[in-house]
């Protein structure tokens, strides 16, 4: 075999590794090389997990000698965002509260994907808490987008994002409160599922806001994808909230024609406003779904326009509440204080950043007793009419579609000092949370070498639709290319790009 191995899909690696044709060790070996040559650039981990990775690799080559039955995910190499519990390692969630937190246990969706063959390389970046659109909110680290390095990968699951666009492993898991999964997937070009809520275990993720949080794959293809979330989906004792509705052979599903489907374009969305490129690409993404045989239609959601507000109250309101429990004495690093309120105050002070207090302020005054009503109650209304719309909108399609982001991604530092214009960005995506749909994004185009995606929303449950028409865009469409340029940035070439070094200097020691 090539010292090619990471350019091949999850898909291809189990296959192979399953049939004998391929050594698990091999692959590992080949994306731990490819990982270390462009993570100086791309910054997409916090921690990575060389020898164990290898060791794991060898069990999967022991137990294929002995003639076991592997699992459907093989030899696959996986990055794991670091809000995800991986027994024995750190979950720092990016944040300095922290740092030193050992996982007790491992997340049942990670635990799945072990149980299939799944070999974790690291845990990668995120905004702080998973509460950003840009990575930019970590404490330890920004992390590049590999499609050009002075751009942020989105985030939160940025990290993640970024480590599948570049390379280094076919898959990664993230979680998705508002957008979270689906936003950084389109800044680095690749596919990524936020499932129905309930329809993946949250058990193991660090809470953002319960009632929206989901964690799902990122991955270079929609059979990727579709692969993983059934070794993932399923009802979980562990969470009450995860479903028991059978989880559907989305793989066996995949290449199923979709001629007669009906897509639904948003009325509300206007899309002379826009960014040109991204209504260019909107308006071609049509075209190609129209020639396989999709039938757009208009759909009204005319509380659209009041989901970013009511996300980020409703969001921060639960954010507010889960962050309580980060308080020197039951998580977090506890300050030196002199008395029991200043540790408390102290830790708190010390171990948040700026964007996650901004956020536990504006949720603890949305719940506060005098502007309950007005503010979360009033969110609640809209959430409750938006679930409305949207399922009177699935009475006439099969699916609805919007551009996934309302803009490539932009430069890092752009909107750091901005946060309501970062909030914007979730324009498309925090509206499906709120309604507990399913919806992928899907690489659709690019914009002077930035990635730019479609949005595909389904019904609950429905995600087998969304992986189907994905796959007849995605073949109509070629496959995504991977960064060409890469390679070269990291050879010090002057191709235009940033190359200068990372800021670590937030990480850790
Ligand atoms: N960008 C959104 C936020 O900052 C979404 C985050 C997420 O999905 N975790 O809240």
């Amino acid at each position: 075999m090539s010292d090619e191995l990471w350019t091949l899909g999850a898909e291809e690696i189990a296959t192979a590794v399953r049939a004998g044709e391929l050594r698990a060790a091999d692959v590992v070996e080949s994306c731990l090389a490819r990982t270390a040559a462009v993570e100086p650039s791309v910054a997409a981990y916090l921690r990575r997990f060389d020898d164990e990775a290898r060791r794991r690799a060898e069990e999967v080559d022991r137990r294929r000698a002995a003639g076991a039955e592997l699992g459907p995910l093989a030899g696959v190499p996986v990055a794991l965002k670091d809000n995800l519990n991986l027994e024995g390692d750190d979950c720092t969630c990016a944040s300095r509260i922290l740092v030193g937190y050992r996982a007790p246990y491992t997340a049942t969706a990670v635990e799945r994907l072990l149980g299939a063959g799944a070999i974790p390389l690291g845990k990668t970046n995120l905004d702080e808490f998973a509460m950003g659109s840009s990575c930019e909110n970590s404490a330890f680290q920004t992390t590049r987008n590999p499609w050009r390095l002075d751009a942020v990968p989105g985030g939160s699951s940025g990290g993640s994002a970024a480590a599948v666009a570049a390379g280094s492993v076919p898959l990664a898991l993230g979680s998705d409160t508002g957008g979270s999964i689906r936003q950084p997937a389109a800044f680095c070009g690749v596919v990524g599922l936020k499932p129905t809520y309930g329809r993946v275990s949250r058990y193991g993720l660090v809470a953002f806001a319960s009632s929206l949080d989901q964690i799902g794959p990122l991955a270079r293809s929609t059979r990727d994808v579709a692969l993983t979330l059934a070794v993932i989906a399923g009802a979980d004792p562990a969470d009450a909230t995860s479903s028991r509705q059978p989880v559907a052979d989305y793989l066996g599903s995949i290449e199923r024609p979709v001629a007669g489907m009906r897509a639904g374009v948003v009325a509300e969305v206007d899309a002379s406003t826009l960014q040109p490129a991204v209504r260019d690409d909107w308006e071609s993404s049509l075209d190609r779904l129209r020639q396989l045989g999709v039938e757009i239609r208009a759909v009204s959601l005319p509380h659209l326009p009041a989901t970013i507000a009511a996300y980020y109250v409703i969001a921060n309101s639960e954010a507010s509440a889960n962050l309580a429990r980060f308080d020197g004495i039951r998580y977090g690093r506890r300050a030196k204080s002199a008395s029991l309120l200043d540790l408390y105050l102290d830790s708190r002070e010390q171990g948040f950043g700026p964007e996650v207090k901004r956020r536990i302020l504006l949720g603890t005054f949305a719940l506060s007793s005098g502007y309950y009503d007005a503010y979360y109650g009033k969110a609640c209304g809209v959430r409750r009419e938006l679930e409305r719309q949207f399922s009177a909108a699935f009475a006439e399609v099969d699916l609805i579609v919007t551009p996934t982001s309302p803009t490539p991604a932009f430069a890092i530092g752009e909107k750091v000092d901005d946060p309501l214009s970062m909030y914007l960005s979730d324009i498309f995506t925090a509206p499906i949370n709120l309604a507990g749909l399913p919806a992928l994004a899907l690489p659709s185009g690019n914009d002077q070498g930035l990635p730019l995606s479609l949005q595909l929303i389904g019904r609950p449950f429905a995600e087998a639709d969304l992986l189907r028409v994905g796959r007849a865009f995605e073949r109509a469409t070629g496959a995504p290319a991977m960064p060409a340029g890469l390679g070269a940035a990291l050879r010090g070439s002057t191709d235009g790009r940033d190359t200068t070094a990372i800021d670590r200097s937030g990480a850790p020691s």
